[in-house]
């Protein structure tokens, strides 16, 4: 049997789908990418299992994404199988205050549905348009807060496919990093939340969400920040200071309204965001002295999610 075969033997839900050849750029907020070998929408906890024994086997490379927010994918593609959790895999359960959630579930849908019932602690992720999954490895976060501030326990998949159970420290959680991404899959969490007026809460969500509206790009594809902020500073008043605002390459350009933000204005390639990056790096280099790290992770520049 060959691994495509194998691979179809594995996804058994009905909710589940397996595609070969299937373009990358139609699941990343920047548009961009060439295609996956194979792309599955995965809906259980056991074909995950089962996918994670299928990965040992036969040495495929594979990438979990969440919504593609925080994803450059390169022009050739990846070769290997992408994957995204659905189903019974992005569910919530509330329990007073503690709430279990899937990898799979949006930041946003998340967000709301804890205002509504009066949960606070995720207001600032109405604007975050990734997955829970993608929030725990990225360890997102605005407005002074981040993901990992609100968690007590993650749990992962390890690449025999049992589930682990991880405390907050063993997350290690620290500025728009986490140390999950060693393991195949981040499957879950348990978040503490803090009751309140569900309205209040609701209030200053919205509030959190009209003030990013407002002052970062939202119309033109693009992958949230693309810089880390260096200590102490912001990305994106070095990008401005250093003149970048405005500033093409292909069909990629700096936003005028928020400089850490390249916007895919024109068809533009990942080659075209690359050399923007660079340029960018070199000009603020030059002019400040400080040397920006990127925040946005590639997917097909190399074996594995960098
Ligand atoms: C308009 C816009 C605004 C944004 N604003 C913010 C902001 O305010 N603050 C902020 O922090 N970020 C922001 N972002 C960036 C992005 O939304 C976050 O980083 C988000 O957490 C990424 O989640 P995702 O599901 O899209 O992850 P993806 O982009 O799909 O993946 C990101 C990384 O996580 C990995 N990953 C995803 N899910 C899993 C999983 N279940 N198991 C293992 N690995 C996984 C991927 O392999 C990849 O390495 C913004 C992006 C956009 C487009």
């Amino acid at each position: 049997m060959d691994w495509k075969n194998a691979l179809s033997e594995i996804i058994t839900h009905p909710n589940s789908r397996l595609r070969f050849k299937e373009p990358l750029a139609k699941h990343t907020y920047f548009g961009i990418g060439g295609e996956a070998t194979a792309y599955i929408e995965i809906s259980t906890i056991a074909e995950l299992s089962a996918l994670a024994r299928f990965h040992r086997q036969w040495d495929i490379p594979i990438a979990i994404i969440g919504r593609g927010s925080n994803l450059l994918v390169s022009d050739t593609g990846f070769n290997g199988i992408s994957v995204r959790l659905i189903g019974e895999l992005a569910k919530s359960e509330v329990d007073g205050n503690t709430v279990s959630v899937g990898a799979g579930l949006s930041l946003p849908r998340l967000s709301k549905t804890m205002s509504r019932q009066g949960l606070s602690g995720v207001e600032f992720a109405l604007g975050i348009p990734g997955s829970v999954g993608g929030a725990l490895i990225m360890n997102a976060g605005a407005w002074g807060s981040s993901f990992g501030d609100v968690i007590t326990n993650v749990t992962v998949m390890d690449d025999t496919g049992e589930l682990v159970n991880l405390s907050h420290a063993e997350a290690a959680f620290e500025y728009r990093h986490s140390g999950l991404d060693t393991y195949f899959c981040v499957t879950g969490a348990t978040l503490e939340l803090e009751s309140g007026d569900a309205e209040t809460i609701t209030a200053r969500m919205q509030a959190f969400y009209k003030q990013k509206v407002e002052t970062q790009p939202f119309a033109e594809e693009n992958a949230g920040c693309m810089f880390k902020n260096p200590p102490g500073d912001s990305a994106g008043r070095l990008i401005d200071i250093s003149g970048l605002k405005g500033y093409r390459i292909g069909g990629a350009e700096v936003s005028t309204v928020h400089g850490n933000f390249i916007l895919n204005i024109d068809n533009a390639t990942a080659t075209d965001v690359l050399n923007l990056v660079t340029h960018i790096q070199q000009q603020v280099r030059e002019k400040t002295g400080i040397s920006l790290q990127t925040e946005v992770k590639r997917l097909g520049f190399d074996a594995k999610v960098e």
